[in-house]
């Protein structure tokens, strides 16, 4: 496995790839990797003929207050990951490598950004499309893997890639989760037992939705509030939101009729947990 830790390095490696004829996938992470980050390997390795990862816990996507220092870190592991795994490029640039001081712009989708997480997170998906867009131009992927895990995250991505008609293709990975159903997240290291314990409710909780779907409830105040209820049982789990909204435009949805998306986030301690589900009618 090759590794870059310089922008211009990575640039001329791509530009290698490229010329040769190659199509080049990438997977963006923040590193600590997990079960979640390396399938998102295998579906880039199998959709082109180089993969490309890059480690960087981007500082400009987090908030004052938030975890960007105690952001948990083990570049040593996530090489020897990656590198089991069949990545063939690991990105791994500094802070300053990519923020010089004299750094000035920020790359916004308008309205997706401010809602669900953007709420209570300002400026969140801001430095996430900021830092994207950098890595694509960077990395020049053919096509590029996001999890659905963080998905309005893919969702903005989407967008930005469409509005700007940057010649990527996103494809996105469905949610790998731990036995008992908890998604899997560098962030569950800051879970104590008790709150580790407790956490399947976000899995348990999303279960009852598409249960009352699949028992013809359509309202989705009724299972909404269901949901809520369900958390609030478990005294360790905090609410932030639980909202049911159309897949493709993260509009709320008053009924289900077709399409649906449960997206949830709820804070346990330390931790700000997101989970979501499908919970079409079909
Ligand atoms: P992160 O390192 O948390 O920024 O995540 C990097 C990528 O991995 C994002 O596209 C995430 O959506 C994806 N990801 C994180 N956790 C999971 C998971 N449990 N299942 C699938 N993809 C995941």
């Amino acid at each position: 496995m090759r590794i870059a830790t310089r922008v211009d390095e990575m640039k001329s490696i791509a530009k290698e790839y490229r010329k040769k004829g190659k199509r080049i996938s990438f997977v963006p992470t923040m590193g600590y990797l997990h079960e979640g980050h390396l399938s998102l390997v295998d579906i880039a390795r199998k959709d082109g003929d180089i993969c490309v990862v890059s480690i960087f816990v981007n500082p400009i996507q987090f908030g004052p207050g938030e975890d960007y220092e105690r952001y948990p870190r083990d570049v040593e592991r996530d090489e020897r990951l990656l590198e089991q795994r069949g990545c063939d490029v690991l990105f791994y640039p500094s802070a300053s490598e990519m923020y010089p001081e004299d750094f000035l712009t920020r790359v916004r989708v308008e309205k997706l950004s401010s809602i669900l997480c953007g709420k209570s997170r300002p400026g969140h998906f801001e430095g996430v499309t900021t830092v994207v867009l950098k890595l694509f131009n960077i990395v020049k992927p053919h096509v590029a893997v996001f999890g659905e895990k963080d998905y309005q995250q893919l969702v903005i991505i989407k967008r930005m890639v469409r509005d700007l008609n940057l010649d990527v293709e996103i494809v996105a990975g469905e949610i790998i989760r731990e036995k008992d159903g908890l998604a899997m997240s560098s962030r569950n290291v800051y879970l104590d037992p008790v709150e580790r314990k407790q956490a399947t409710c976000l899995f348990r909780s999303m279960l009852l939705a598409q249960d009352m779907v699949k028992a013809g409830i359509r309202d989705t105040k009724t299972i909404v509030e269901a949901v809520g209820g369900f958390i609030k049982k478990f005294d360790r789990a905090r609410i932030d939101y639980v909202k049911i909204v159309h897949p493709d435009t993260l509009e709320e949805l008053e009924e289900i009729h077709d399409r649906a998306r449960i997206l949830l986030a709820v804070y346990f301690g330390k931790a700000r947990l997101i989970d979501n589900m499908e919970i079409d009618v079909s």
